[in-house]
Parts: C-alpha cells; structure tokens; sequence
C-alpha cells in the first residue's frame, strides 16, 4: 500500500459543502478517497456526497447532522467549516441583527461544529480540522465589519485547538481565500470586482478549485505538522497580514 492509499477513506463533514468553495472541496475531498457529508440548510450535496440539512445556527441541527454523518460514513476524522455568509454595510448603518446573523453562522456555527468533531476527532486521536477564513478577516475591509471580524475569530479558534488538543493528533488550521469567483462575489458591482483585480498581484479572482486543493492538503496525512496556520489563497492579496 502506498503512503497515498493509505491516507484513503476518511470520514469528512464540510459545511456549507453544496455550492461554491464548499462544493469543490467536496468534490476534492471525494477525489481524495475520503467519505464525505455535505451540510446546508437546503440539504442537497454533489454527487458522491451525503447530504444532510444542517442549519448551522441551530445547535440541536448541528447534533444530529453529526450523528447521521456518523452513522453513515463512521466517527468525524475532517471537519471543513466553510458555511458563511455576509451582511455587509457600513458601521453606523450596521445593525444588531446584521452582526448576530453574521457571527452566529461564521463564527459560533464553526464553534459548534469544531466542538462537535472534536469529540471524535480526540478519541481517535486523529483529526483534521480546517475553518474557511478569508483574506479580510486580517486585511479589514469596508462595510464588512462584522464579516472580517468573524473571519479574524477564527484564527484565534484554530490557534487555540491547535493548543488545546494538538498533542493528541488533531491539527487546525485557517485557509484564507481572497477573492474568488463564486455566488458570493457575483453580487458585487461590476466596478467593485474590477478595482479588486487591480490591487491582487495574480491580476484575477481565485477558483474555487485553487482554494479546494489547498484544504484538501491540509486535510492529508502529509499535513500532520501544520497547525494553526492561515494559509492564504489569494493571488498575493493580503501578503504581509
Ligand atoms: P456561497 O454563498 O456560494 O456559499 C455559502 C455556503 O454557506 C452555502 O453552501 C450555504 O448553504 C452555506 N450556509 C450559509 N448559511 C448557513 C447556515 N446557517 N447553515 C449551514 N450552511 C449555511 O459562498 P462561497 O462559496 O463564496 O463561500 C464559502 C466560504 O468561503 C464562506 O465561509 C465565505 O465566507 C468564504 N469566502 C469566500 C470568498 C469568496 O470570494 N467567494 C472569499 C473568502 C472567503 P445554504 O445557503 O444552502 O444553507
């Protein structure tokens, strides 16, 4: 058996795993030989996933998505946090609501599940946790206060794991992508995405398979020894943060 094969055949939950980023890693995941389950609020997965809906501000949700994940594919060995969202407007027009819905799902619905995985994760001593950063969570970005600010959290959420429970086998660490082409960006004005491009030293947006093969990386074997990194996937956009 190769040192290839051998690393075969994980069970992997991604969030957020039935479109964009989420959906390549998905895909890059299955490729990798791992089993993997989808969650989104509406369920649906790619082809060769388990999907399973998971809204994943809802702590009871996110309970039992783990437990039919388990059930099907064994105990949680990957965990790619990657469901988010954005609410963006500027601070003296942001709202309580706008913050909430934001960190409930970027920040806390990660939390949920990273506490979830962990369970398993420790008692296999085994484990890969990967949390969808973004490049302004340390860049900062206008109008996007409460998204760079969840992004940033999660730094220190992987950072803390890797304290917590990285002698015991279970690495975690940030990707950071920039600005990729997804449903995401497509809703930003077309002036907006070109003044993007002219500051990213790759002069285009990422592909979310760029991002996909990354986290499929760190979920490897062969990534064991990174642990609380920010890897960033993001054309050189946010060098030196
Ligand atoms: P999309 O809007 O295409 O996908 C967002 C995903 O999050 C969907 O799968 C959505 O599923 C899921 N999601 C949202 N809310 C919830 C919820 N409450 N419970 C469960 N799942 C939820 O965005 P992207 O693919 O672009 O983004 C994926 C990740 O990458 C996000 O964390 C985003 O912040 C990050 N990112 C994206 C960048 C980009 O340029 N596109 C740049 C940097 C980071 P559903 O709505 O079906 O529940």
């Amino acid at each position: 058996m190769t040192s290839t094969e051998a690393v075969s055949g994980r069970s992997a939950v991604v969030t957020g795993g039935n479109k964009g980023i989420g959906a390549a890693i998905v895909q890059a995941l299955l490729a990798d030989g791992h089993r993997v389950a989808s969650f989104s609020r509406g369920g649906d997965a790619p082809e060769g996933a388990l999907g399973i809906a998971c809204d994943v501000t809802d702590g009871a949700q996110v309970e039992a998505a783990f437990k039919a994940a388990e059930e099907a594919h064994g105990p949680t060995e990957i965990l790619v946090a990657n469901s988010g969202v954005t609410k963006d407007t500027l601070i003296l027009r942001m709202n309580d609501a706008e913050w909430d819905l934001v960190m409930d799902t970027n920040l806390k619905g990660a939390f949920r599940c990273a506490k979830r995985a962990s369970r398993s994760m420790l008692r296999r001593r085994w484990g890969r946790i990967i949390f969808t950063g973004s490049v302004v969570g340390l860049y900062g970005s206008p109008g996007q206060v409460n998204y760079s600010a969840s992004k940033a959290a999660l730094v220190g959420m992987a950072r803390s794991l890797t304290r917590e429970i990285g002698s015991r086998g279970v690495t975690a660490n940030v990707v950071a992508p920039g600005f990729i082409e997804t449903d995401m960006t497509a809703v930003l004005p077309d002036e907006v995405v070109a003044g993007y491009r002219s500051s990213i030293p790759a002069g285009r947006l990422g592909l979310v398979d760029e991002v996909a093969a990354t986290v499929a990386f760190l979920a490897g074997e062969r990534a064991g020894y990174i642990s609380g990194a920010v890897i960033p996937v993001d054309g050189g956009l946010g060098m030196g943060h």
